[in-house]
Parts: C-alpha cells; structure tokens; sequence
C-alpha cells in the first residue's frame, strides 16, 4: 500500500507524461498499455480485443485487458488496479459514458494518458477519442430503412441509455427519420432503449411494441445487431420476420446470416481491424509522450477532445460479399450456412 502512494506521489510530483515515460525504464523496458473493455460477452468486443492486443504487441507493447462484463463498479475497480500496475497508457471502452471522472482523473494525476476507445468519456481530461462517425452510423441505418420503406409506421430500439454512442446513432437516425414525421410520411409508434444493448431486453421491448400496436408496424429502427436479434426473434413469433424492416450494426456473424437469410434488413459495418489497430498505434504513441494527430473534435462537456474519426460502411443483402466477406471478417460458408 505504501509502495502505491510512494509512486502515485512520483507521478504527481513529476507531472504527465514524463512520468510516465520514466514507468516504462522500470520494468521490463517494454510500454505497458491497460485495455478496459466494457464487456466481452457481447461478440465485437472480442475482435476488439485481439486485433489491438496483436497490433501493440506489434508495436513493442504490452497489453493487460481486463472486461467488465457490462457491471460499472466493476470497471472503476478494474481501472485503479491498472492504475497502480505502472501502465503507461490507459484505453477505456466505457460502460458509461458519464460515471468514469474520477477514476480518469486519477489516472491522470499518475501522469498516465487516457485514450477513449469507441465510447467517449465525458467530463473528463481524456487525450484522445478513436471512434467511427457515430451519428454517420445512425444515418446509414434510417437513410437504408427509408428507402426500402419510405412511409410508414416506424419503431425506435436505441442502444443502451448509459452508452454515449447510443444517444449518437439516434441523433443521426433522427437526421433523416425527423424530416419525414414533418413531412406526414412517417409516423413513430414507440421509442425505447435497450440497456446495457441486451438481446433479452430488445425481444422484451418488441413483444410490448407488437402488442400495444395490434403488430402495426412497418420497420424497427434497431441501433446493433444484438438488440435486432432481440427484436427480430419478437417478430418471428407474430411471423412477422422478413417482412418489417430492421436495422443493425456491429456485422456480427448471427446479424450478417440473418441478413443473407432475410429475416434483418440491414448492418453498419465497421471494420473493427481499422479501429483497433488504429487505438493501438495512438496508445503507443501517448504511453511514448507523443500527441496523436487527429482531424477533428469532439466536446466531452470538459474540453474539446482530438477525435480520430473512421468511416462506417453501410451492408445489405446485395454487397455483403464485397465487404465482410472480401475484408475476412466472416468466411462465406459460415456467413451462408443457413441459406439453401
Ligand atoms: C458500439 C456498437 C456496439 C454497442 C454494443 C456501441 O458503443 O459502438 O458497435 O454494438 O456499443 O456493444
């Protein structure tokens, strides 16, 4: 315990990334970066996970991960036991967006750089954000659904209500779904959020929706895939799969079979390579005490925070080959084993 205050102490005195470019001639002489992930169980954060542990390793880092498994506390409590295991680098992909302050700052006062992956942290000095187009990913999913389905009733399943990303996407389904309420076309018969983007939720959700609209509506705006699988099996027992549209996103393997069989409409494909090789290459470079270049900005309610923003790629029935399946995302076989 000692021992923690007397480096902690160091790292106040010695201020930023000078102390933590000291951490690293104390070990090993290798960096050592702490990934946070939010939760494992849910399938793209395990490709997350690999591909930046392969690429800082790559670099000549270390990498210690620890996953949350969607429980908050858990995560502070995992990020202060990184903390105090000397990283030089910190990478978070949070549970929610807004209970991470003090452990942030804390990490902070170590003099150990903060990178948000894919969620934002808000209201804290974080160093950099690495993120797709988020309100880009909600207006690829609304601009597929209206032109499929261009009136109608229409159904919002927003992502969890803690997750910074999940209020993003509906900011951009609503870029393109609002105008046409305006304009008469569209109508919304219900809009909820699934927490913590749990299938059990989204199903539960559905049923209620299905039920208080006599099963009148035309396309779910689902925010991913897990929350779509949720819905979609709602729907299969109303035998309404297939025929009301439905968002998703993530590609994950069950969302892009389920494209190929028909039952879900749409995915937004990140190519979760680009982002997590992408992290890892600016963790090493903040643990080195270098500033990533960045070409835009973000406000997390405390500053205006360098954003490495990627571009999400929009995947349906007809070009499902030339993206997930070209990049080796998913193999055709497995993305078509379902299909006669
Ligand atoms: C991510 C999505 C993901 C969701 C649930 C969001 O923050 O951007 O890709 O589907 O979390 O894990």
């Amino acid at each position: 315990f000692l021992l923690v205050l007397v480096v902690s102490g160091c790292g106040q005195d010695a201020g930023g990334k000078v102390a933590s470019s000291d951490a690293k001639d104390e070990g090993n002489g290798k960096l050592r970066i702490g990934l946070s992930v939010s939760d494992l169980t849910l399938e793209r954060w395990q490709h997350d996970r690999d591909f930046f542990v392969d690429k800082a390793e790559e670099l000549g880092a270390d990498v210690l991960v620890q996953s949350a498994n969607g429980d908050e506390a858990k995560q502070v409590s995992q990020i202060q036991n990184m903390i105090s295991q000397d990283i030089d680098a910190l990478v978070i992909i949070a549970i929610n967006s807004d209970a991470l302050t003090t452990v942030v700052d804390q990490a902070k006062a170590e003099g150990i750089p903060v990178l948000a992956y894919d969620r934002l942290v808000n209201g804290t000095d974080i160093d950099a954000y690495v993120s797709f187009d988020n309100v880009r990913v909600g207006e690829m999913q609304a601009e597929y659904l209206v032109e499929k389905v261009p009136t109608g009733k229409y159904f919002l399943m927003g992502g969890s209500p803690t997750d910074n990303n999940a209020k993003m996407f509906r900011e951009g389904q609503m870029n393109i779904i609002q105008p046409l309420v305006d304009k008469g076309d569209i109508e919304v018969v219900g809009d909820q959020w699934a927490k913590g983007w749990d299938a059990n939720e989204a199903l539960k959700i559905m049923e209620n929706a299905l039920t208080a609209n006599k099963n009148d509506i035309d396309v779910v705006v689902a925010s991913n895939d897990s929350t779509a699988g949720g819905a979609i099996q709602a729907l299969e027992a109303q035998g309404l799969a297939g025929k009301v549209a439905i968002s998703g996103q993530d590609a994950d393997l069950a969302g892009v079979q389920r494209i190929a069989e028909g039952l879900q409409t749409m995915t937004v494909y990140k190519p979760i390579k680009v982002i997590a090789e992408k992290s890892a290459e600016v963790a090493v470079q903040l643990a080195k005490g270098e500033k990533p270049e960045a070409d835009s900005t973000v406000n997390n309610g405390k500053l205006d925070v360098p954003f490495i923003k990627l571009d999400p790629i929009k995947v349906g029935k007809e070009n499902i080959v030339d993206t997930v399946i070209k990049d080796g995302f998913h193999s055709y076989d497995d993305v078509y084993k379902n299909v006669p």
